[in-house]
């Protein structure tokens, strides 16, 4: 039976070797490990990840001994040492993609060490999930730590469905384009076939990324990538409704004696006064977490609205987090300053604004906290979705309480009924504190059950089902494309056919075939490899090779003028064949371009990066090199301005690729490869060609042509190959 394999940084357990030396196995109940349980049951579900103890640590024994506990607990260990922590993970995870990915420009240290050890130990983890992995088997991957984990299975293991799924925000491509290893992570993503963010904004980021950067196409959610479609999508991570819900149901309930002393503290301070009311905000310690604003803005509200002076509270619980990175020491310091500074300033005899807990706390203390809070004021500068938020709400079962949401946390998106706020506008938070503390109760009820309603029902189990349904029907998303791809076997018949045959046809199209795209085309000229391939290909007997091509005669009179070889150019208005002159195909007026030209360079001077090339022929608007949102839009702009042009002038607009070329209708390269057909009586015909304008030709061979499009769109030629680096081995074949 098929199986997922989940991967994450660490097991969702914790390994504990007791005094009496036997191990001991704490599973996690963190979301996470909730979410994935009936994923991870399913099957021969396995776990992958660090089980949090270093190789130094682990004695032969040991080793040994932890891998059966956690192999019984269906997980397999990646094997870290201390010095793979220190570099991968608070290294490169931490204190570079982690800043990173959250804005933190100026916290963000590129290293080449920390970078090698995090190549390095994604690659453990490849190895690893390599071993486990059978065929048909569905592979998921969280979070930041493991960004280059699915291309790594993905060349070992091209048909396995992997998904990604990422935790933390994803940034602008204002600030991804500043991360010196930008396009191997990116690559490294792109390994999966789902790749899925918590909110849409995280998603169009990337997508921007993608399109930027890798200049690769992206149509609405989906990325051409070689001979893949990857599907981007938002999943807003939930919560286990019903386990807080539940455990708040049963707090309410319990006698005086059964309540914690957490518990007995709070209910002191609630029962003094009637209209005493407590402010709840709970973090790890993170620099992210917009603690020491928070702690800012409620000195700020007090001074603002000294009414509410000793009536409330805030209750502030910062958990340890990554102590041992100096960032997170500064933060602590500066927050326990500011603490400090405002208790020392407003505090009376009976009264301390602000109740500080440096530590983590066990669950029935958080449903004290959570239920016993008026408001929760829950305002990071940037979060990746915030599930304490969502937790507050849950916990409210008589539906009072308030929400105060920053804005900058992936939560704010799906919790409107908040009081939504921008953590960095200290005059708006200090009016959301008090509205929260003045908002009367029907108020309350009417916005809380609005948001419940939808935290019971998109919950964590149904995110991670969402997610695996998604990952699922992506592997019908190639379907589209109609043509197969170049295989093994295909290439036998099809050399076994050329040999058979008398006389033979080969049309090789140049740009994006022969040859990769340059960004300027001057520099696409051909290599010594290519110029021995042809040569040799051109010795075949009763075969006539023939590049056919979009260049104009001029360019290719310079670069080919020397060899024996048959050539078309402008799409089909010249050839030259072996040991002859030039002839024209067609006669054509460019009386056109002086009106054409004009509009061109209106768009060239709105569009930095587009330029235009002027062929004996036609006149093409390249824009490569221009940003693909603003070269789209300038594309639809373009046709719209030519269309009314061009019909009086009978000539056609040619979309290929990343350029507008404006020719005569009456030239292609359908037209000029029938003119050689008919010439001569081909048993045998082969067209190669990555372009739009080489559908033409592709249209008007014979039936039992070989036709082969190179990359993976849309097509008319029968079969495909991923990119133009296949097509010179493909060639080579002809010689054998
Ligand atoms: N939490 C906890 N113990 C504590 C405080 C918080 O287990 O003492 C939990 C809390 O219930 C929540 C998680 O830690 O599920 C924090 O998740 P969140 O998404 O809010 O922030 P993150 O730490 O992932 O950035």
């Amino acid at each position: 039976m098929n199986k997922t394999i989940i991967v994450s940084n660490r097991l969702p357990l914790q390994v504990k070797l007791k005094e009496n030396n036997e191990l001991e196995i704490i599973p996690s109940v963190g979301g996470l490990a909730t979410g994935m349980k009936s994923v991870h049951a399913e099957g021969n579900g396995i776990w992958i990840g660090w089980s949090g103890l270093t190789e130094e640590e682990l004695t032969d024994d040991l080793k040994d001994r932890v891998d059966n506990a956690i192999a019984a607990e269906k997980c397999a260990t990646v094997q870290l040492s201390q010095n793979d922590i220190d570099n991968y993970y608070f290294g490169f995870s931490n204190r570079t993609l982690w800043p990173l990915f959250h804005y933190f420009m100026e916290y963000t240290e590129f290293e080449k060490d920390f970078w090698e050890s995090y190549k390095k130990v994604n690659e453990k983890f490849a190895e690893v999930v390599l071993e486990n992995l059978d065929e048909g088997d569905t592979v998921w991957v969280h979070d930041y730590q493991l960004l280059l984990l699915p291309q790594m299975i993905k060349d070992k293991k091209p048909n396995t469905s992997i998904g990604f799924f990422l935790h933390i925000p994803y940034p602008s491509y204002e600030i991804f384009r500043t991360f010196p290893w930008r396009e191997e992570v990116l690559h490294g993503m792109l390994g999966s076939d789902l790749i899925g963010f918590h909110t849409y904004d995280y998603e169009r980021h990337f997508l921007s990324s993608v399109k930027r950067i890798l200049r690769l196409e992206v149509k609405f959610n989906e990325i051409v990538y070689y001979d893949r479609i990857i599907k981007v999508d938002s999943f807003p991570m939930g919560i286990d409704y019903k386990k807080f819900y539940d455990a708040a149901e049963n707090h309410m309930q319990q006698e005086q004696n059964e309540r914690s002393e957490l518990q007995q503290r709070l209910d002191d301070h609630l029962q003094a006064d009637e209209e005493t009311k407590l402010i709840l905000s709970i973090d790890r310690m993170d620099y992210t977490k917009g603690i020491p604003n928070r702690i800012r803005a409620y000195e700020y509200f007090l001074n603002k609205y000294p009414q509410f002076k000793e009536k409330v509270r805030l209750i502030m619980l910062a958990v340890p987090s990554r102590s041992n990175v100096p960032q997170y020491q500064l933060l602590k310091k500066e927050t326990d300053e500011l603490v400090g500074r405002i208790n020392g300033h407003f505090a009376t005899v009976s009264w301390t604004p602000i109740w500080y807990f440096y530590r983590s706390m066990p669950f029935e203390n958080l449903i004290d906290l959570y239920t016993s809070s008026d408001v929760a004021m829950i305002t990071p500068v940037r979060d990746g979705m915030n599930l304490v938020a969502k937790e507050y709400i849950a916990t409210r079962t008589n539906k009072d309480g308030v929400l105060i949401l920053s804005e900058m946390a992936g939560a704010a998106k799906e919790m409107n009924e908040a009081l939504v706020v921008n953590p960095n506008n200290f005059e708006e938070l200090a009016d959301a504190m008090k509205q929260a503390l003045e908002m009367p109760m029907d108020e309350q009820k009417r916005r809380n059950a609005i948001l419940q309603e939808r935290l019971a029902r998109y919950s964590i189990e149904k995110w991670a089902t969402e997610f695996m349904k998604s990952l699922k029907a992506t592997q019908n998303l190639g379907d589209v494309i109609v043509s197969k791809r170049m295989s093994s076997d295909v290439e036998t018949e099809m050399i076994h056919s050329f040999k058979k045959a008398e006389q033979k046809l080969l049309l090789l199209d140049y740009d994006g075939t022969l040859t990769g795209f340059q960004n300027n085309p001057q520099d696409a000229s051909p290599d010594a490899e290519l110029f021995e391939l042809i040569d040799k290909l051109n010795t075949l007997e009763n075969a006539d090779v023939v590049i056919i091509s979009g260049r104009d005669k001029a360019t290719f009179t310079n670069w080919f003028g020397n060899h024996d070889y048959n050539l078309i150019t402008d799409h089909g208005v010249w050839l030259r064949r072996k040991h002859k002159d030039w002839e024209a195909l067609e006669r054509l007026k460019t009386d056109w371009m002086v009106n054409i030209r004009p509009i061109l360079e209106s768009f060239v001077d709105r569009t930095p990066g587009t330029f235009i090339e002027e062929k004996q022929y036609s006149l093409a608007w390249h824009y490569r090199k221009a940003d693909p949102e603003l070269a789209q839009i300038r594309t639809i702009e373009l046709n719209t301005v030519l269309t009314s042009l061009i019909s009086n002038n009978d000539l056609t607009v040619l979309n290929g690729n990343k350029v507008m070329e404006i020719k005569s209708s009456s030239v292609n390269k359908g037209r000029a490869a029938s003119r050689l057909l008919s010439e001569k009586n081909y048993d045998f015909t082969f067209a190669i060609g990555d372009d739009w304008t080489d559908e033409y030709m592709f249209d008007e061979l014979p039936k039992d042509a070989y036709t082969v499009k190179v990359g993976f769109v849309k097509t008319k030629a029968k079969y495909y190959v991923k990119s133009n680096n296949e097509v010179r081995n493909l060639l080579e074949k002809f010689l054998n």
